[in-house]
């Protein structure tokens, strides 16, 4: 294995680790902002359930004091003579002690069924106007004689009302009596409980029958009547239409809701609260423990992928090792092999490795003709011209026969300046003119290329699995010297045929 292999694999496990951190921080990322919108979610619904039981509590303790004075015997008298000072001098000091408890209680008003004002508390020198037209709350109660609540627009501001039939032990209707709850009363309860910034809302379109004008700012259809600090930064940015909004004011990011709808009696949205909460510490956490865990992530990530490298580079350099062991032993054997099985100057086969070869041949059933061949005067040749130009002639004449003979005959040194082929699946006759051929192939060489002029001598002898290979040697040898005996270059076999002039039969 190289080194290029071992980057490559360990380049895909490091893609697969930056994909998987890259997975993780999505997924974590797709985690948190889960966590602050069910955060938001859970404000959402926790302020408008606090809203409700707001009104809820409102209700229920107004609608009680409102039976309270209905069943006093007082006040069947003075709602049916509408006596304006003794009903004042009655309730001024309940009034005055509910006020201190809740400064916010703002209207008690005291109205006849024909709908003309008896007692204004919040304004006792006003009384005996007629608010048919409007005060929509006061003629539905006078006319259904159902306690009704909700926000309501009056000459006095934009209250939230609790309208309450007063009916007397005898059943006899009075005429009504109405609480009213300054906004305020709202905000200042919200922002207690849940730490926020809040602004209640107006539509502008009810706001035609207050007696003053207050130049409230606009949103979106509504007047903003009511609003802590932050909002009046605040306002300019908040769209209506959308429940919930991130909001970024000098580097800090609130939360706005706008879903805390105020209906009137009449179930129709006149009003809205809206709350603001600073979530930038909330969210700077989630970043933070966001950050903490891709970094842990990533740590944890490397920390493998290091192990895996170094596991890697371990197993890496053992198999290295080994494969460059494995190659040296593969090519000393092949050397060795080789070495055992050739001879050393020419490369041809010894004849060790032949006979063997030959063996196996010839017990698989296959047959074939042997030649042996012998340089003519190599003595003389060694002699005139040196050992090495003879070993040049011997290197010389092994690649004559491996180029002349097939790939599938076994071509052999037998020994000095003797060679012998085993031509595999062909008969005497047709080997001996192949011999013959190799003969004048020799002779021709020798006259047009070769350095030193050489001829040969052969004999040869057919072979098959009958025969012992000793017989079929000693015969081509015999044959080989018949050859040497009739004047050299030539090559004897049994059919004794050869091209050459002056060669006689045997
Ligand atoms: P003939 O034609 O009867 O075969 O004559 P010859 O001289 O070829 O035969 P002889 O057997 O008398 O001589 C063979 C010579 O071959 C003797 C020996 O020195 C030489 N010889 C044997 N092996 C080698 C070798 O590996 N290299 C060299 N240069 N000469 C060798
Ligand atoms: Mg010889
Ligand atoms: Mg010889």
């Amino acid at each position: 294995m190289t080194n290029k292999i071992k980057w490559k694999y360990l380049s895909i496990i490091f893609g697969f680790i930056l994909i998987s951190v890259v997975v993780q921080t999505i997924n974590a990322n797709i985690k948190h902002q889960k966590q602050l919108e069910s955060q938001v979610q859970n404000l959402g619904a926790d302020a408008h359930l606090y809203f409700q039981d707001l009104i809820k509590g409102l209700s229920d303790k107004y609608l009680m004091l409102s039976m309270h004075y209905a069943y006093e015997p007082l006040m069947t008298p003075l709602m049916q003579e509408r006596n304006h000072e003794a009903l004042l001098n009655y309730v001024k000091s309940d009034y005055d002690r509910m006020r201190s408890i809740e400064p916010n209680l703002h209207i008690m008003h005291f109205i006849a069924p024909d709908n003309r004002t008896i007692l204004r508390l919040h304004q006792p020198e006003v009384y005996g106007d007629d608010l048919t037209e409007i005060r929509p709350i006061v003629r539905d109660v006078n006319a259904t004689k159902q306690s009704l609540q909700g926000f309501e627009v009056g000459k006095n501001g934009i209250t939230y009302r609790i309208t309450t039939p007063l009916i007397n032990q005898n059943k006899e209707y009075l005429g009504l009596l109405e609480f009213g709850i300054r906004p305020n009363y709202f905000v200042e309860k919200l922002v207690d409980r849940f730490d926020v910034e809040s602004m209640i809302l107006v539509e502008s379109s009810s706001l035609g029958k207050l007696q003053t004008t207050y130049g409230f700012d606009n949103l979106n259809g509504f007047s903003i009547i009511q609003q802590t600090a932050l909002f009046e930064e605040l306002a300019n940015q908040i769209n209506l239409k959308r429940n919930s909004q991130l909001v970024k004011y000098q580097g800090r990011t609130y939360l706005v809701l706008t879903h805390l709808d105020q209906p009137n009696h009449q179930g129709e949205v006149v009003s809205k609260v809206v709350i603001a909460t600073d979530i930038t510490d909330i969210q700077n956490q989630n970043q933070r423990s966001l950050i903490a865990e891709s970094v842990l992530n990533l740590l944890v990530l490397l920390f493998l992928w290091t192990v895996i490298y170094v596991i890697f580079s371990r197993y890496t350099y053992a198999l290295e090792n080994s494969y460059d062991m494995i190659q040296a032993l593969h090519l000393k054997s092949h050397q060795l092999r080789t070495q055992a099985n050739t001879d050393e100057l020419t490369g041809l086969y010894n004849r060790r490795f032949f006979n063997e070869s030959l063996q196996k041949i010839l017990d698989y059933g296959q047959a074939g003709t042997m030649l042996f061949f012998d340089i003519d005067h190599f003595k003389q040749l060694n002699d005139a011209h040196g050992h090495q130009a003879g070993d040049q002639v011997l290197v010389e004449f092994a690649q004559m026969l491996t180029g002349f003979f097939r790939q599938d005959d076994l071509i052999v040194r037998w020994g000095g300046e003797e060679f012998a082929v085993f031509i595999n699946n062909m008969p005497e006759d047709e080997a001996y003119q192949k011999a013959e051929r190799f003969r004048q192939f020799v002779e021709a060489s020798s006259n047009s290329h070769q350095p030193f002029m050489f001829t040969i001598s052969g004999g040869v002898a057919a072979i098959d699995s009958t025969g012992s290979l000793d017989e079929a040697f000693k015969l081509a040898d015999q044959r080989l010297y018949q050859a040497k005996e009739k004047g050299r270059n030539q090559i004897i076999g049994q059919f004794n045929k050869t091209t050459r002039p002056g060669n006689k039969e045997v």
